[in-house]
Formats: C-alpha cells, structure tokens, sequence
C-alpha cells in the first residue's frame, strides 16, 4: 500500500476518478488492534466534499461509535454532526481519508439482536461493509474500488469484494461483507460456472467443505431454475454464543455473497434452510425489481423474506437436498408458528415500527408471505389444469424487472400473476394490508398430502417471564386465566427452582417450579397450554411407492 503522494490541490477539469477504499487489519504485537480504512477520492470541484460515516443500518444504531482517528490529507476536515464529514480542499484536489474501526462492544459476539456491528478480536474479525466504509456524497454510480493492504503473517482475509478490483458503485461496496483471522480457514470451489468461496471461522459440527459442497448443490439448483450461471459467490460464516443457551442464527444476503452468524450448535435441517435463504435473497427480492427502502422496506417483507422461504423449501427439495419427510417437517414448523403466532393478523402497516422490536412480528412476513405464495401456487396449479404455477410468476418478475432494481417488486407480482392466473389486487388488500389468516386449502399438494386443521392450545407459561427474572424470581405478571394461575402459582411468590428442563414452546410438556410462598415451599406443575387457536398441518400420504414419492416430489416442489 505505502502512502499517495498528495498533490498540491492544483485545480483539475476531468471527471472524478474511483473512489478507492484499502482495508488493512493493523496488529499491535501480535493481536489485531483495529482494521484501518483509506479512503482515496478527488476532490468536488467547488471545493466542498462531504462523507457521512456508518451510523445506522438494519435495526443497529450509532455504528460510528466504532470509528476511531478520523483524519484527511489533502483537505481540512470538520466533522458535522454524529458522522458527517466535510471536507474543504483545492477544487478537484486529491484526497485521502483515514480512520480506524475498532469493536464498540465487549466481548464476542451474542445472541440477543442482529449482530451487525464490526466484530473485531485479537485473531479475527467480521465486518458488513454498512459498518465499515464511509460513504463519499456526490454522483450516484461513481466508480468505486476496493483492495486489501498487507495481510498480516499466518492471516486469511476474504471479501465479496474480492471478486473484482473495480467494484460497480458505492452501495455494493456497503453490501459487502470482509472476513479475516489467523487460521481462518476459506474452502473454494466451482459452481454453476461460478466460483464459490466459503470462509469459516472457528470450530463447528460441520467441516467447512461439507458447507462448501451443501452450497455447491444450493447453487446449481438456484441457477438451474433461475437460468442464472457464472457468478462469484462468497459466504462468511461467524460463530454466535448464546450466554443463556439454545440456538441461533442470522444471515444477511448482500448480492453477489451472504454473512451467516450462528450458534455452533446449529443442526443440519436449520443450516440447509438458512444457507438456502440466504443464498435464494440473490434473487429476492433485488432480481425481482427490489423493495421499497427507508423506512416503508419492511412494507415489503412479506414478499422479500416470504417467497424467498417458499423458494427455499421447493429448492431444498427440488435438488435432493432434503427428503419429503424433511420437506414437510420444515413447511410443519413454519406452518406452526404461523397458527399460534400472536400477531397473525396484524395488518401490514404494523410491521414497519415493530419489527426490530417485537420477535413475533419480524416472524410475520415470513410465514404469511410463504403460505400466500402457496396459496397462489395452488389457485393457478388448478385454474390452469397444471400448465402454471408460482415458478411461472417469479420467473416473468424477473423478466419484468430487467435487471433493473426500482422498488417494484410488489408491483412485478401484481403485473405478472395476471398474466398467468388472474387478479391479486383484493388478497393484496384481504390479506396483505388487512393481515387476514391465510387458510390453506386441505388437497394443497392434491393426492401426494394433506393440509390438516385442528384446534391446538399455544404454548403459555401464563406468567411474565422476562419481569419476573428482572425481580430476581419474584413471579410477576400471572394470567388469572392462564394455566399457571389454575395451578396456584400467585404473584409475589419467589421462584426457587425449575425442576423441569428448561422448555422452548412446547405446550403438551409439563412445566414444574418450586417455589417460596410466604415462607413455605410449594411445587407448582402444570401443562402450558394457553388458548386454543387453529394449527394447519402438512400430512403426507401413507404407503406411496418409490415412483409416486418421485411424482409427489416435483408437485411439491415446483419442479
Ligand atoms: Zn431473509
């Protein structure tokens, strides 16, 4: 890298250059200190440049607290507000920006919000361009390049941005994701005519070549049906704890490549249904004509994040990767939580302010997008006696689209479905912005299943859990009419001891505490069951042969 040779801001008439971003991890001793940023650009010709740095992105705030020694050569720099930058020079005059990126929070990364804040260690880090780069204000499409500086002895760095020096602008330079660390380990391999990279960092349950070839096989599918070959891929994979046990993950499309972070204990089906999410987000929703942004964007999840988990499932099917046990089980979980899910009716405009807040509500678009695309899939399956189905929609989106991305998704779905099937406008009203309950017809997946619908209770603790742990096991917030109440469980008693294993959602499992009230011990036990709400199921047809499975298969999946 070494340093430019800053001009004397002589005034220059040609157009801007790229802008040139280098990122170099910077050691002191021998653990990473920081990931230090250049920013190399020319100057606008009036004089006046301004650069706003990463603030806020996807549910995460004040990302410029981990911006450190912001300073310019070439022209004085002001900063204005939490993170602008302005940047007085010669007209046209030859600037570098630099700064350091330091991890803003302690410790390693947990569960317990989206974890999208710069990770940064002493042997690795993980960073979303949106927490890296400052973004350089003027013309929209200005070329921009990226390059790595030195990579420290024994070190590893990848990027999607890796995949060409030039990239096209300054927002699939955010887009981005930059992975590095003593050790890591990167598995490359060739994919529908594509390269794929996959670099992991720490140990799993999983070889990182067994990721590797799962997302060679999500890959040739995809491109497959999508008529989409020869593209880059990269994915970085970014261990997760979870301080109070249990699993979880996040994944971030981001184009040409996806960021997973994860528990390590994640098991196969949920490491196939997020690696194929995310890998299906190539295409949903920014092939299909993009979604909205600001703040109406999780208008459009239903779409975004909906189909792109009824993709995941037909493909995760379509190309062997599961069974049709595995099929249905996945479909049955998300069927599930749809029919007890609180919110399962909340009208669309609700989501926007709620869904970086309430877990239940960022649920919402996926389950109701997945089962209105199955519902569509169904009605034009049998309007057209078999000739259409969704893959027909989805695939003239992308025609619609053009490659062009404009925030018309919604309105390519709309425009396209009529070509094939009818009219959606009054279930885009029904239930989209009304949020009506989507029922599924029973013969969904005509002789190869059926749909089933019984009464089933939701899992209810029928106390507050989040206070009472707050009270220190002082029970508070109980339901009088919830089923810790009929058991004798009051609030004001002290929880002493669970004596039942800790329970994620099952409402036929006793839950059993020991408790202190007043002095004297009591045994609270009891079934979880809170009120009763209509749960749909997946059941596949009993005895099928091998030839009948394989028909079943392609119904199922689309294929
Ligand atoms: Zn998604």
């Amino acid at each position: 890298m070494g340093l430019v040779a800053l001009g004397s801001g002589a005034a220059r008439s040609a157009a801007p250059g790229p802008v040139s971003y280098t990122v170099t991890p910077e050691l002191k001793g021998a653990d990473l200190d920081a990931l230090a940023v250049d920013v190399r650009l020319d100057g606008d010709a009036d004089g006046e440049t301004w650069m706003r740095l990463p603030e806020n992105w996807s549910g995460v705030s004040d990302l410029q607290k981990a911006i450190h020694d912001v300073r310019a050569e070439g022209a004085k720099l002001q900063r204005v507000g939490k993170a602008e930058l302005k940047l007085t020079h010669a007209p046209g005059a030859p600037i570098t920006v630099r700064y350091r990126v330091r991890q803003d929070f302690k410790g390693e990364l947990s569960a317990g919000g989206p974890p999208f804040r710069a990770a940064i260690s002493k042997d690795r880090f993980t960073g979303l361009g949106w927490a890296l780069f400052a973004e350089v204000s003027g013309p929209v499409g200005r070329p921009v390049e990226f390059r790595w500086g030195p990579t420290p002895a024994g070190w590893a760095l990848a990027s999607d941005l890796d995949h060409s020096v030039r990239v096209a602008n300054t927002g699939e330079l955010l887009d981005s994701v930059l992975v590095g660390g003593r050790g890591m380990r990167i598995v490359e391999a060739p994919a529908a005519g594509g390269r794929l990279r996959v670099a992991v960092h720490g140990d799993w349950r999983f070889h990182p070549q067994e990721l590797s070839n799962l997302l060679v096989k999500i890959t040739e599918a995809s491109a497959g049906f999508w008529g989409d070959h020869g593209e880059d891929f990269f994915v970085a994979v970014t261990p997760l704890r979870a301080p109070g046990g249990g699993t979880a993950q996040y994944g971030v499309g981001l184009g040409d490549a996806f960021s997973l972070w994860t528990t390590t204990d994640v098991d196969s089906a949920a490491l196939k249904h997020i690696v194929a999410h995310e890998h299906q987000h190539v295409w949903f929703p920014t092939r299909v004509g993009g979604v909205r942004t600001g703040k109406d964007e999780p208008l459009d999840y239903w779409l975004s994040e909906g189909f792109t988990d009824f993709y995941t499932l037909r493909l995760l099917l379509r190309s062997g990767l599961w069974s049709l046990e595995e099929f249905v089980e996945d479909y049955n979980r998300i069927l599930r939580a749809y029919g007890a899910s609180p919110v399962k009716t909340a009208p669309n405009n609700m989501i926007p302010a709620a869904f970086w807040e309430d877990p239940a509500i960022a649920d919402l678009p996926y389950q109701r997008g997945l089962v209105l695309a199955a519902m569509w899939d169904y009605r034009l399956r049998t309007s057209s006696g078999g000739r259409h189905d969704m893959d027909d929609v989805v695939l003239a989106m992308k025609t619609r689209a053009g490659g062009v991305q404009n925030g018309r998704a919604v309105e390519n779905l709309r425009l396209s479905f009529r070509q094939f099937g009818g009219s959606l406008d009054s279930d885009f009203t029904t239930y989209v912005e009304g949020g009506a309950a989507v029922i599924l017809p029973a013969d969904l997946f005509g002789d190869c299943a059926r749909v089933t619908t019984t009464d089933e209770p939701t899992f209810d603790r029928g106390f507050d859990t989040a206070r009472t742990n707050e009270a220190g096991g002082v029970v508070a917030g109980v339901d009088p009419d919830g089923p810790a109440f009929r058991a004798g469980l009051r609030n004001g008693m002290r929880i002493t001891g669970r004596l039942t294993p800790a329970n994620t959602g099952d409402a036929k499992t006793d839950l059993a505490y020991r408790v202190d009230a007043g002095g004297a011990e009591k045994i609270i036990r009891y079934r979880p069951e809170g009120r009763r709400v209509p749960i749909q199921q997946i059941e596949l047809t009993a005895g099928m042969d091998a030839a009948k499975r394989a028909a079943c298969a392609k119904v199922m999946s689309g294929g």
